[in-house]
Formats: C-alpha cells, structure tokens, sequence
C-alpha cells in the first residue's frame, strides 16, 4: 500500500527514478555506479516525517538544528567527481541525515559484492542529535555496517582510521583543513565547497603519488558552514 497526502497515493519510487533520469538528462549524473546508487537509496527516510512529499524535489531540505540534507543534484555532481570505487575507505565531514554516506556505501560496498571487498564509510558530524538521527535513518536503511557515524570536530579528520582513498565534505569551508590533505592517499581524491560563509566554488583535490595536490575549481554552490579548529568560528 503506498503511503498517502492529502488522500493522493505516493510512490516514492516512481518519483526517486523519475529524479534519476532527470538528473542524468541534465548530466549531474553521468556514471552507471552513481545512477544505480541514487536510485537504490530511499531519500525519503532521510528527511524529516513531514517533509517525506518534497524527498524527490531537487533542493536541500531542513533537518533541524539549522542544517539540511543537500539537493540531490549536489549529492550526485560530487559524487562523480569524488569517483569512489568498490573497496575504498572513505571519509564524510558532515553527516548530517546519512543520505550522502549512505549514496557512498552503495558504492564502496554494494551488496552483491562478497563482504571482503567491501570498502568503508566514516562519516564525522559535530552536532551530537544529528548525529543519532543519522545514525537511525543509516539503521532503518540498512546502511549501518557499512557507515560508522562519529562525533566531533571533522576538521581535524579521523587519524586513527586514515588513510583515506576518498574524502568528502559538505559544508563550507574557508579552505581545504590541512590534517584532511595529510589523511589522503597518494593517488585519492578529495571533493570540498570551498569560499566564504555565503557562497562557495566545489573543489576537487587531487594527490599525486609523489604527495602533491593539484585543485580544481569547478560549479558555484551555497553550504552550511563547516564549523571548526580548521573551518569557520561558531557564530553568536
Ligand atoms: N551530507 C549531509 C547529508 O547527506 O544529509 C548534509 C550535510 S549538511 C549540508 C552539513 C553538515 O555538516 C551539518 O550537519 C553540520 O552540522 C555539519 N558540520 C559542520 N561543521 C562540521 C565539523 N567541523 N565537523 C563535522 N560536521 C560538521
């Protein structure tokens, strides 16, 4: 029975693959990895109960606390350009409600493939009532062994767990935090919205296997603030 509106029935999956096609005509997803992650995860169960009708319109919504859960053409566009494969230990600054750490679980460690390839998710966020609310959405989604959410201040990276093959950040940021470019794998790909509190540039880092990191600038974006000893001072 699918769940009702104002007496209309909704078929989340209908308008989640309807989103994908759109996203793919406007070419925000250009990969088959991507397309079968974002049609695999529910973004309705991400959101708050009463914002499930808008899951599968394309802009951020609310998640409390100030936040949100960003447009699914974001999740998508630094998806690809992150490019994680099968096996990567990734790291998210920024979990927020779980759906991007979730998007990047179906990548690193799709179901069909047996459980020794399957790469990881750590995902950092510094309010501690998001964090259990993503915890709860990654649960109910069946994300939970494959994504570790953590507590904290994810400017300063998770030492104890690095290297990382991929890390991804989704909230704004002065700069790239310098102890994120250190956790990279030589070889791995970072993707950041770095600019001012207001309006930012995604950026894609890039280190070599000598060590050295070529950015590149690519689409102007708007994110929350990454709050932090390398990001931005708490407001107030
Ligand atoms: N990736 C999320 C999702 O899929 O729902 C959306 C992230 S939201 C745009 C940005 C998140 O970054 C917020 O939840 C915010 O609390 C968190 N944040 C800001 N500064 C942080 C920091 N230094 N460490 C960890 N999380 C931080």
């Amino acid at each position: 029975m699918p769940e009702r509106c104002l007496g209309v029935p909704l078929d989340f999956a209908e308008a989640r693959r309807r989103l994908v096609e759109e996203l793919k005509a406007m070419g925000y997803i250009r990969s088959w990895k991507v397309e079968r992650a974002m049609l695999k995860v529910p973004r309705e169960e991400f959101v708050p109960e009463d914002l499930r009708l808008y899951a599968y319109e394309d802009r951020p919504l609310p998640i409390g606390y100030g936040q949100t859960i960003s447009a699914p053409s974001i999740v998508a566009y630094m998806t690809e350009l992150l490019d994680p494969d099968v096996g990567h230990k990734v790291l998210e600054v920024g979990t927020g409600s779980g759906y991007q750490a979730a998007v990047l679980a179906e990548i690193v460690a799709p179901e069909d493939a047996p459980r020794e390839e399957w790469g990881h998710v750590w995902s950092i966020e510094r309010i501690p009532e998001l964090a259990e609310f993503a915890r709860r959405n990654l649960e109910r989604t069946g994300y939970a062994d494959r994504v570790t959410v953590v507590v904290g201040d994810g400017t300063l990276g998770l030492p104890e767990e690095a290297p990382f093959d991929r890390i991804i950040v989704t909230a704004a940021a002065p700069r790239i935090p310098e102890p994120l470019l250190d956790q990279l794998k030589p070889g791995g790909r970072l993707v950041a919205p770095v600019g001012d509190r207001w309006a930012q540039d995604l950026v894609l880092a890039v280190k070599n296997e000598s060590g050295e990191v070529e950015e590149v600038r690519t689409i102007p974006v708007i994110f929350v603030p990454l709050v932090g000893r390398y990001g931005f001072r708490e407001e107030g």
